[in-house]
């Protein structure tokens, strides 16, 4: 058969060459050992947690070789695609700050001298290739109907055949004359281009997974689609040609698609172009609560499996990040421990110090970074985020929080200035409850009394403290009041003394300060009670002592 002549016959209008594309879309220049890594999800509008955890790692290797990361959006499958399902990705990527070098930027915006980044746009390249593919023999046009695909899986059943595909013996159009190409052409009928495999199902092939090491399997013998028959690439043929003309190094990509390996070995190869590093990623699971079972983490089943869960709750973005590193890499905590200023960002991610087994992923322990990461913070700062979460996330409260700046970040402030500062927080969405008696009068329970501590005797503390009360006094002169009034009502004034001689007193000077703190705030824990009642001035420290006296 004259391959030429078929390869113009089925594309008859495409003159771009592979020749014209590499030079189009010269190898890059970069330094020695520099990593050309891509993210390159489908436009669902949704980001999941195993994403983040993709990109962060091609966006870090990247930086760490001083080479290039970029975003490519693969909407070849209209399944899967949403109308704008762009933006809520890139969203996700900047709450995080993970920035691509290259790529796709938002809805119909990019930046880059290899693109475009948005598989349909680059259909001009897939078809020069598989031109190509034709004209060397590499590929064909497959006539098969729905019904007649369905027939054949349905015979392979029938033998037993160990291998289901379309290959071999099964495949009916892969000897198809050029007179019946052309009439089934000529008659209308619809066409899928067909990569005709080489492969020997003896034989094996093996390649190495920078993360999982030396991989041997069978080589692939299925004649795989390359276009179908709208002529829109399947992954395997789009991602063949992209990672080979945007010159990627590293496909970093998830564990699921390690079985397509040898396919796409063998199409690289028949292209003529060398095979990228491949770097399998393991699975973000979970422990299922219910099973206690190691899981998946589920876009249906788990609100947590998407990024933007992260952004609503408010965890800071430095939170999730540090904790993502931890998951990703072995020796990220060695790095933190020698570097406990740096930016997360310029770890020096190491591919060989990922897990190949999938890490577990749990919220608890990624609260626990973020108190600590929280606790960092300075409060202008944390104002700020606090704001901005509000102002999205919970409205009205955004107005009570923003009314008086000045105030809200020195309530933020108490206690954080100091060698050890306070772990209370983990994300902005509980700011409003934590915060709560700075802007609403408290309820206040007597039962959250210490135990030592009666009613009457609650009652009688509020009593003495009201009219000594000095809004004025610093901290040791505040905590100096509290003792004075220890003695007449019965409480020892120094902790110290009173467990030598418990039975001689109705508590100690802690007891009374709860008292106190429990009128003020309604609580039993807060920062500095001396400077919450600073904040809260003469007039609403009073009203609280009254209200509290008359509940107690
Ligand atoms: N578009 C593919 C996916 O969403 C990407 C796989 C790859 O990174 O090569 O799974």
């Amino acid at each position: 058969m004259d391959n030429i002549k078929l390869a113009n016959l089925l594309f008859p209008d495409v003159t771009l060459t592979p020749e014209d594309l590499e030079v189009k879309y010269p190898p890059r220049e970069l330094p020695e050992g520099a990593r050309v890594t891509r993210f390159a999800p489908s436009p669902t509008g949704y980001l999941h947690i195993g994403g983040l955890f993709g990109a962060l790692t091609d966006v870090l290797v990247a930086k760490a070789s001083k080479g290039v990361s970029y975003l490519r959006i693969e909407d070849t499958d209209k399944k899967r695609e949403i109308d704008d399902g762009v933006s809520a990705i890139i969203k996700g990527f900047d709450a995080f700050g993970v920035e691509f070098t290259e790529g796709v930027t938002g809805f119909g915006t990019e930046k880059g001298d290899y693109g475009p980044y948005t598989q349909s746009q680059r259909v001009f390249i897939y078809h020069a290739v598989a031109k190509r593919l034709v004209e060397e023999g590499k590929a064909y046009p497959c006539f098969c109907t729905a019904e007649e695909l369905t027939a054949l899986r349905e015979q392979q059943e029938t033998d037993g055949a160990a291998i289901r595909g379309y290959f071999g013996k099964y495949a009916k159009c892969r000897c198809l004359s050029c007179e019946q190409i052309e009439e089934n052409l000529a008659a209308g009928k619809s066409w899928v281009l067909r990569f005709r495999s080489e492969g020997d199902e003896n034989k094996r092939i093996t390649f190495e997974d920078l993360i999982r090491g030396k991989i041997e399997m069978p080589e692939n013998i299925i004649d795989e689609v390359l276009l179908k028959s709208d002529g829109i690439p399947t992954y395997h043929f789009a991602h063949v040609c992209d990672d080979h003309f945007m010159r990627t190094t590293h496909v970093i990509r998830g564990e699921e698609w390690l079985s397509s390996v040898p396919k796409h070995i063998a199409m690289f190869k028949a292209c003529g172009y060398k095979v990228p590093k491949y770097v399998h990623t393991a699975q973000v699971m979970k422990l299922d609560d219910e099973t206690g079972d190691k899981r998946k983490l589920s876009k249906r089943k788990d609100p947590e499996a998407a990024v933007s869960y992260f952004v609503e709750k408010g965890f800071p973005r430095e939170a999730v990040i540090e904790y993502l590193l931890t998951l990703l890499n072995s020796n990220f905590e060695d790095w933190r421990r020698a570097n406990p200023a740096a930016d997360a960002m310029d770890f020096p991610f190491n591919l060989k110090k990922m897990g190949a087994s999938g890490c577990l992923f749990d919220l608890l322990k990624l609260t626990d970074v973020s108190k600590n990461v929280i606790s960092k913070m300075k409060a202008p700062d944390i104002y700020a985020r606090v704001a901005a979460w509000a102002r999205d996330y919970a409205p009205d409260y955004y107005e009570t929080f923003t009314a008086d700046p000045a105030f809200s970040t020195a309530i933020l402030n108490i206690d954080r200035e100091v060698p050890k500062p306070r772990k209370d927080l983990a994300k902005w969405d509980e700011v409003p409850a934590y915060l709560s008696y700075f802007f609403a009068e408290p309820e206040i329970d007597p039962r959250l009394l210490p135990e030592r501590v009666s009613r009457a005797d609650a009652k009688a503390i509020l009593a003495a403290y009201q009219p000594v009360y000095d809004p004025a006094e610093d901290k040791d002169a505040w905590f100096a009041r509290l003792k004075s009034l220890c003695p007449d009502l019965g409480f020892c004034p120094e902790v110290k003394a009173y467990k030598q001689n418990p039975e001689a007193y109705k508590g100690h000077v802690g007891d009374v300060s709860s008292v106190v703190r429990l009128a003020v705030t309604g609580r039993t824990n807060t920062p500095d009670l001396c400077t919450i009642m600073q904040l809260l001035g003469r007039e609403r420290v009073l009203t609280r002592l009254q209200a509290a006296a008359a509940v107690f």
